[in-house]
């Protein structure tokens, strides 16, 4: 089959690969109709998460079953899925506590402290590298999914796939990131980063009855992208300080009742070794998340939807004490709140397809990583074809 395979940063390539086969009785083999690039695949990509060996990348992906294993009760041959991006088996401790991002099943590799990013083992994600369970992911022609009877959910006919495929991923992040935030009607959220995340965590905030949505970015045009999709308001990021400054007289002086990260550790680019795959941390930023803690009001809240690979020295600790603040971060649970999400799809009270930018074929992926990474063409998101 074709897939996407990661071979370095930097270096994405449609590639001829063994077809996946049933490898345990509860795992079904998708035929993948459509698939997107999400911006956690940059940071493979950049080099940011380190993986060091080739894989199939992708975790937004949906299809039609082509096959199931013994144990598949909850779905038959010819079924069509949208597949949430964690994978989990439904039934240890932490998928009984609403936390299927940290499935003890999905990856049993134990990273201790020596190991670096993770302390404890658990957590596996489509396409995400060794650090995620191996899972290889969807940005091909057939994926297997485990756990099948848990994850992917059922689509009716009359919705498009373009209608339903961000499902998997950033329609239920921007959506967790409101409910993190706490958001109430009327209040005020910040949203910093207005790629994909960003402009579900919009749309989330106005299904929310946000009394006032401010978009914040670097690039004008993810502005006024955002802007028509959802009436927000945006700030053009050109410093920390004329950001926080805007965002305070947008809201009485006072800071954003809520700020939603949706843009997460930049590294700095031209300190990536691309061939070793590693880059160094403390060179990378998180200005983004200090400007949340500093354009909040006290007593806000901040979500934490970007993300941060590794530990930082100089973490504001002190001002989250002094405005008494509450942070929540973390991959999300999408099984959590997917079926909610799609009833908001199928009653027509939220859009997702309108964020599409660049229809390309599955060959064309090289290219595409490049569009999306470097923000060229007016690039918002890239849906690939496995099959045209
Ligand atoms: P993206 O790269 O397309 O978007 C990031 C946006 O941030 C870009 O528009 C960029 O211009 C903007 N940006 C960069 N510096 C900025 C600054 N100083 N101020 C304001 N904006 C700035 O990626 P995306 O697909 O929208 O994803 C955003 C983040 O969310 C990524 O870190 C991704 O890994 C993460 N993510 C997390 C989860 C989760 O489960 N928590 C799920 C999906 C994506
Ligand atoms: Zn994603
Ligand atoms: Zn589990």
């Amino acid at each position: 089959m074709k897939a996407a395979v990661f071979h370095r940063p930097g270096s994405v390539t449609c590639d001829e690969t063994e077809d996946p086969n049933i490898q345990s009785p509860e795992d079904v083999i998708l035929k993948v109709t459509a698939t997107a690039i999400c911006g956690s695949d940059l940071h493979l990509y950049s080099g940011g998460v380190p993986q060091a060996r080739p894989m199939v990348l992708g975790h937004e992906f949906m299809g039609i079953v082509e096959e199931t294993g013994p144990d598949v009760h909850h779905l038959k041959r010819g079924d069509r899925v949208v597949v949430p991006f964690p994978v989990a088996c439904g039934g240890c401790f932490f998928c009984q506590h609403e936390l299927p991002v940290a499935c003890e099943n999905s990856n049993p590799k134990n990273y201790g402290p020596e190991g670096g990013i993770l302390t404890e083992k658990g957590g596996g994600l489509f396409g995400y590298g060794d650090l995620y369970g191996a899972h290889d992911g969807g940005q091909a022609q057939y994926v297997r999914v485990p756990y099948a009877n848990h994850g992917p959910r059922k689509v009716p006919d009359n919705l498009t796939d373009e209608q339903v495929l961000f499902l998997t991923d950033i329609f239920p992040t921007g959506y967790m990131g409101v409910l993190w935030g706490e958001l109430k009607p009327g209040e005020t959220v910040a949203i910093f980063g207005a790629g994909p995340v960003g402009v579900m965590a919009a749309k989330s905030a106005v299904l929310h009855n946000a009394g006032k949505v401010i978009v914040i970015d670097t690039l004008s045009y993810r502005l006024e992208k955002v802007q028509q999709l959802t009436g927000c308001e945006t700030v053009l990021w050109k410093n920390d300080r004329d950001t926080i400054t805007q965002i305070r007289e947008l809201t009485k002086g006072r800071g954003a009742d809520v700020c939603i990260d949706a843009v997460g550790f930049e590294p700095e680019r031209n300190i990536i070794d691309r061939l070793k795959a590693t880059v160094n941390f403390e060179k990378g930023s998180i200005k983004v998340l200090d400007a949340c803690f500093s354009a909040v009001r006290r007593g806000g809240r901040i979500s934490i939807l970007g993300v941060y690979p590794v530990h930082y020295d100089n973490f504001r600790l002190g001002q989250i004490f002094d405005k008494g603040l509450t942070v929540k971060a973390g991959q999300v649970p999408v099984h959590n709140i997917i079926d909610r999400l799609l009833g908001y799809v199928e009653q027509g009270k939220v859009t997702l397809e309108d964020i599409i930018t660049h229809r390309m074929p599955l060959s064309e992926v090289s290219k595409a990583y490049e569009i999306f990474d470097k923000k060229e063409d007016g690039c918002v998101k890239v849906v690939l074809d496995p099959w045209a």
